[in-house]
C-alpha cells in the first residue's frame, strides 16, 4: 500500500509516542512514588496504536474501525488525565468519565455504521474526550490552583490541549474537511500529528521537569531531617540557624538543650518501639510550643535543642515550663510507671558569633539540670544550689 518511505514517514509518530511512553515508564521506574509518569506513559501507548491504524489505513477501513480506535483514544485520554488528577491528588472520575465514553463510542458507532459522516465522528469524539480531559481540571480549578511554577505550567498546557481537542471539529471544518478521502496526506491530519507530538512532547518535558524537582526535594528533605521524628537534624538546624543569626530582628534568641530523662528505663520496660512513639511524642509537643521563626533540632538519641527568637530568658524558662506540663497532660503513649519528664539548659544569645558558645552553655545547664535530680530547667545566670545527685541514687528517687 504504502512505498518503504512512506510507511516510515506514516509510523514515525506511533513511534516517537512509544518511545516517549518508554522514557516515562524508565522514569517511573526509577522514582515509582511518582505514579503520574506511568498514567503519562500508559497515555502515549494507548494514542500510539490508533495514531498509527489511522496513518495507515483508507477512509472505508477507518469506519469498520471506529469503535476500536476511538475506545483506545478514549482510554488514553483518561489515563492523561488520571495522571493530572494523580499529581493535583484530585479524582479523575472514573464513573462520569465511563459514562462520557459510553454516549460517545455510542454516537461513533452510528456515524460510521448507520449514517457515515467523518465530520460528525471527528466532532463527537472531540467533544467527548474533551470532557473527560476537564473533569480533573474542573476539580483543581474549584479546590486550590497549584501556586508552584512548574505545577502551574502543567495546568495551563493540560487547560490550553483540553480546549484544542474541544476546537479540533471547527479547525477540520476551516481546513476543508471534505477532501478527506486520503487522510495521511490531508492537512487536517497532518496539523493533528504535528499538534499531538507537539503536546506529547511538551507534557514530557514539564512532567519529567515536576518529577526530578521533586526528587531534588525528596533527596534534600531526607538530607536534613531525621528520619523517625521529622525533626531537623544537627547539620540542617547549624544551616538553619546560622540564616535566622543574620537577622537583627530576630534578637534576642535563646537556646535550649533538652533530654528525655531516663529514657533507657523507658526502652528497658516497654521495648524499642514504644520508646520511639515517646521520641515521637516528644517531638511533637516540641513542635507545637514553637512560633514562626523557632527552630527545633534532634541532636542525637532522645536530645534536642532548640533555638528560640526574639524572646527573654525569663521567656524561654517559661516555654519549658510548658512543655514540661504538656509532657506530663499528653502523655497518652507510656500505660503507666513515671511521668514522663525532661530536663532543660538555657542560655542567651544577643549576637551571632555566640551560637556555639551558648550550645555549650546549655548543654552544661542540662548537665547540670540532670544532676540536680531531673526534671527541671537549669538558666545562664542563675545559682543553682549544688546538689550533686548520682546516676544510681536517681534511679532509686524516680
Ligand atoms: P538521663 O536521664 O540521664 O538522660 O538518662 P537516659 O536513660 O535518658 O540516658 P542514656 O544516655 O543513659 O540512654 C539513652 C537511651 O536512648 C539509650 C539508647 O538506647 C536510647 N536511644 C537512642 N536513640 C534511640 C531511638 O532512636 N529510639 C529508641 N527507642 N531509643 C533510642
Ligand atoms: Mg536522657
Ligand atoms: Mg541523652
Amino acid at each position: 500500500m504504502f512505498a518503504n518511505n512512506d510507511f516510515i514517514l506514516v509510523i514515525t509518530p506511533s513511534l516517537a509516542m512509544l518511545v516517549l511512553a518508554l522514557l516515562l515508564l524508565i522514569a517511573w521506574l526509577v522514582q515509582r512514588s511518582q505514579r503520574f509518569l506511568l498514567w503519562q506513559s500508559g497515555a502515549y501507548s494507548l494514542a500510539a496504536l490508533p495514531l498509527g491504524l489511522q496513518s495507515l489505513l483508507p477512509l472505508e477501513e477507518l469506519n469498520r474501525y471506529a469503535l476500536f480506535i476511538g475506545s483506545f483514544y478514549l482510554l488514553g485520554a483518561w489515563c492523561l488525565a488520571k495522571s493530572w488528577a494523580e499529581r493535583w491528588r484530585v479524582s479523575a472520575q472514573p464513573h462520569t468519565a465511563l459514562l462520557i465514553a459510553a454516549i460517545t463510542l455510542t454516537a461513533l458507532y452510528y456515524f460510521s455504521h448507520i449514517e457515515q459522516s467523518a465530520w460528525a465522528r471527528v466532532s463527537s469524539f472531540s467533544f467527548g474526550s474533551g470532557l473527560v480531559l476537564a473533569l480533573p481540571i474542573l476539580e483543581v480549578r474549584a479546590k486550590k490552583v497549584p501556586s508552584d511554577w512548574l505545577d502551574k505550567s502543567l495546568l495551563w498546557l493540560s487547560i490550553t490541549f483540553t480546549v484544542y481537542t474541544f476546537t479540533r471539529p471547527i479547525l477540520i471544518w476551516l481546513l476543508g474537511y471534505s477532501d478527506l478521502r486520503s487522510l495521511p496526506s490531508s492537512p487536517y491530519w497532518l496539523l493533528t500529528l504535528i499538534s499531538i507530538l507537539s503536546f506529547s512532547l511538551l507534557f514530557t518535558v514539564v512532567m519529567s521537569a515536576i518529577a526530578v524537582r521533586d526528587t531534588v526535594h525528596k533527596l534534600r528533605d531526607e538530607r536534613d531531617h531525621d528520619p523517625l521524628t521529622r525533626m531537623l537534624n544537627r547539620r540542617s538546624f547549624q544551616e538553619r540557624a546560622q540564616k535566622h543569626l543574620g537577622d537583627p530582628k530576630l534578637y534576642p534568641m535563646a537556646v535550649l538543650a533538652c533530654d528525655i530523662d531516663h529514657f533507657k528505663r523507658i526502652n528497658d520496660t516497654w521495648g524499642h518501639e514504644r520508646g520511639d512513639q515517646v521520641l515521637q511524642l516528644v517531638s511533637s509537643i516540641l513542635q507545637n510550643n514553637l512560633r514562626q521563626h523557632d527552630l527545633v533540632a534532634r541532636f542525637g538519641g532522645e536530645e534536642f535543642v532548640i533555638l528560640l527568637t526574639d524572646i527573654t530568658l525569663r521567656d524561654a524558662e517559661l516555654l519549658a515550663q510548658q512543655i514540661q506540663c504538656d509532657l506530663g497532660s499528653k502523655n497518652a503513649v507510656l500505660p503507666s510507671g513515671p511521668k514522663l519528664t525532661m530536663s532543660f539548659g538555657i542560655s542567651p544569645i544577643s549576637a551571632s558569633f555566640q551560637l556555639e558558645q551558648a550550645l555549650k552553655e546549655a548543654d552544661h545547664l542540662l548537665y547540670q539540670a540532670k544532676n540536680a535530680g531531673r526534671d527541671r530547667v537549669h538558666i545562664s545566670g542563675v545559682m543553682y544550689p549544688d546538689i550533686f545527685i548520682d546516676s544510681a541514687q536517681s534511679e532509686v528517687i524516680a
